[in-house]
């Protein structure tokens, strides 16, 4: 495995393998690797010959308030876990890199990009969409993997995707949660041992809300109510969104329709984490 910092030595890297038809599976993180990103990586491993990911914190994603200088890093433990699932090369560039002075291109995905956290961290969409096409151009992968944890990012970047007429194929991966339901995240180690149990209430609310819909309830304001109920239970939760929208347009909805997606964002003391739950009737 290959640490590589610069795009010429990038597409380089890679050149020859897309030469000989060699499939290129990509899989972009902020790093700090935990098992959400490995189950990506090892869905690439399967289904392409090259994996490659992207280690980069993304500057133009976080709003000015936001955690991009305190975000966890670690290169060298992020580039063990990723050579024992066979990663081939890691995309690691600087900040200087990717948006050298005079830097002036961003892509938006419109509407979509001010839904649920489009809404409360403005601007986060369109960097996320402009450096994933950005990684897009560079890496150049017929198959890309994405976490349902952030499921608006991976409808936006399917948007995008068929909008630009990019070659790629997008796969979505479903939630890794530790043993006691908590949606993993790199976020997490921010949390006290403390908020650690007060953050158990974003899944627990999800459940909570699945079960009730499960035994009738289709009043989605009903639903909304519940989970805030029981949300406002932590006294250190405070509740950024709740969502309650047809997961394939992301229409909101009065009443629960087939495929229905619940979505959470929750300051748990200082940490905004997010989660979400799809339910079929
Ligand atoms: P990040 O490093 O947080 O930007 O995440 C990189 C990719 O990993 C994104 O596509 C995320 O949706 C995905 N991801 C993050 N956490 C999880 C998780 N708990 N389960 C599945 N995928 C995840």
């Amino acid at each position: 495995m290959k640490i590589i910092k610069t795009v010429m030595e990038m597409r380089a890297a890679l050149k020859s393998f897309r030469d000989e038809g060699s499939i290129i599976g990509f899989v972009p993180t902020m790093g700090y690797l935990h098992q959400g990103h490995l189950s990506l990586i090892r869905r690439a491993r399967q289904s392409s010959d090259m994996v490659v990911i992207s280690i980069f914190v993304n500057p133009t994603q976080f709003g000015p308030q936001e955690d991009l200088d305190r975000y966890p890093r670690n290169l060298k433990r992020d580039a063990e876990l990723a050579e024992e699932e066979g990663v081939d090369y890691i995309f690691h560039p600087d900040v200087s890199e990717l948006y050298p002075e005079g830097y002036k291109t961003y892509v938006f995905v419109e509407e979509l990009s001010d839904k649920l956290c489009g809404a409360s961290r403005p601007g986060h969409f369109r960097g996320v969409t402009t450096i994933v096409l950005k990684l897009f151009n560079i890496i150049q992968p017929q198959l890309a993997y994405f976490g349902q944890k952030d499921a608006l990012q991976a409808i936006i970047v399917r948007r995008m995707v068929e909008d630009l007429n990019l070659d790629i194929k997008i796969e979505v991966e479903p939630i890794v949660r530790e043993a006691d339901g908590l949606a993993m995240s790199s976020r997490n180690t921010y949390l006290s041992s403390e908020e650690r149990k007060a953050a158990l209430v974003l899944y627990r609310s999800l459940k909570l809300a699945e079960k009730s819909i499960k035994q009738g309830e289709r009043d989605s304001s009903a639903i909304a109510h519940e989970i805030k109920k029981i949300i406002n239970q932590e006294p250190s939760a405070k509740i950024d969104y709740i969502s309650i929208t047809d997961n394939k347009n992301l229409q909101e909805l009065d009443i629960i329709k087939k495929e229905t997606l619940i979505a959470l964002a929750v300051h748990i003391g200082k940490t905004r984490l997010i989660d979400n739950i799809v339910i079929q009737v």
